[in-house]
């Protein structure tokens, strides 16, 4: 059944720089819905490292990934944004001041502007190509990534993978898994230095074990319940791991999706953008974030939160055309009960 809305502006993202777009909207009088694929607001901080450390939001010297995204859901909620979770962006109608968002379970959202805010587009990790794993995802004993460590106490654990979050992750399992097993192809790991150097200093203890170069060939268990791990060598030769649970970091597959078809210009599955207002070549369309190419451009969140704010003061004129736009701090103008 379809549903029907109406709204000032359309986030297609709930990534955190999606959700600051709901705050710049909001203390210029717009009123936002915001759209994401996933079932849960945050986009990567959420589904790819909710307890990580963020050290480069100013003024916050370090806070977690999770804990980031409870703030800026926080700041957004004198706004009352709306959102429309589990459910794509799939087409885009209309023109500026008149545009129809739909999605992909049916839901009609009429709006004046859009904002895309969709991170690398519609993101999944890169599985190992083992026929049957799907059954040992369904029962959580292969992973991609960890959401909670404490869910992984006492575990036997093989983390497959050469790279920053492999070599991360075994970091952070440390002392809270029972044993840890990094299979790997080459020889040498692909992390940051002091990664690899902790990494090789948990091996040489004996905490950990190093599993190269081996590969993942297979899995052995019952009913999704994984008991060993296949890896084979470069000759083929083949040996099992004992392991109750699988994580394996082979990096993102990134799609731009139906976005893609919207007619915007795109520069190497990114969006470009003018850097000044991060107006796309679509007039009424925006786009913030990591999915805009502009010269200068840096994947950060910080820089994100400023083209929220760039983008907001450019879509008011369409939202509000006989309005003029008055600039105003934020100390001169509060939030809503505040
Ligand atoms: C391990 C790791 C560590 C990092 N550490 C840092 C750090 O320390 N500091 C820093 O600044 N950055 C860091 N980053 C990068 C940071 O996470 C990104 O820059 C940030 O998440 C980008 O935010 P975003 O809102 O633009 O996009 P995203 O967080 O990618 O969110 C985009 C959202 O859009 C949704 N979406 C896409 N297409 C559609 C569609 N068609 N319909 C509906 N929804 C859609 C996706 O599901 C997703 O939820 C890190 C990234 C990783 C992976």
């Amino acid at each position: 059944m379809q549903t029907s809305h109406e709204t000032d502006i359309v986030i297609v993202g709930a990534g955190p720089v999606g959700l600051f777009q709901v705050f710049e909207a909001g203390m210029l009088d717009m009123q936002c819905h915001v759209v994401d694929t996933l079932d849960a607001i945050g986009g990567q901080c959420t589904a790819l490292y909710p307890e990580k450390p963020i050290y480069d939001i100013p003024a916050l010297s370090v806070v977690e990934a999770r804990d980031l995204i409870d703030r800026l859901e926080r700041q957004a909620s004198p706004f009352a944004p709306v959102y429309h979770l589990d459910q794509q962006v799939v087409r885009l109608a209309g023109e500026a001041g008149n545009f129809t968002v739909t999605t992909s379970t049916g839901t009609a959202i009429a709006c004046k502007a859009v904002v895309i805010a969709a991170g690398c587009g519609a993101f999944g990790p890169n599985r190992p190509p083992i026929a049957g794993i799907e059954a040992f995802e369904e029962k959580g004993s292969v992973a991609y990534l960890v959401t909670r460590k404490e869910d992984h106490r006492g575990k036997n654990i093989v983390i497959a993978g050469g790279g920053d979050s492999a070599l991360d992750w075994v970091l952070a399992l440390n002392g809270i898994a029972a044993r840890i097993q990094v299979v790997h192809r080459r020889n040498r790991f692909r992390a940051a230095p002091e990664t690899v150097r902790r990494f090789e200093a948990l091996v040489e203890s004996g905490e950990v074990e190093r599993v190269v170069p081996w590969q993942l060939r297979g899995l052995e268990g019952s009913e999704g319940h994984l008991e060993k791990v296949v890896v084979a060598d470069l000759d083929g030769r083949t040996k099992s791991l004992e392991a109750d649970l699988l994580l394996a970091f082979y990096g993102l597959r990134m799609e731009l999706g139906p976005i893609a078809g919207w007619g915007l210009n795109l520069e190497r599955n990114l969006v470009s953008v003018d850097p000044a207002t991060c107006a796309t070549s679509t007039p009424g369309i925006h786009a913030i974030g990591d999915i805009v190419t502009y010269p200068g451009k840096l994947k950060l969140i910080l820089s994100g939160f400023s083209e929220a704010a760039m983008a907001a003061h450019d879509i008011h004129s369409l939202v509000w055309p006989d309005k003029p736009l008055r600039f105003e701090y934020s100390t001169t103008k509060g939030v809503p009960g505040s």
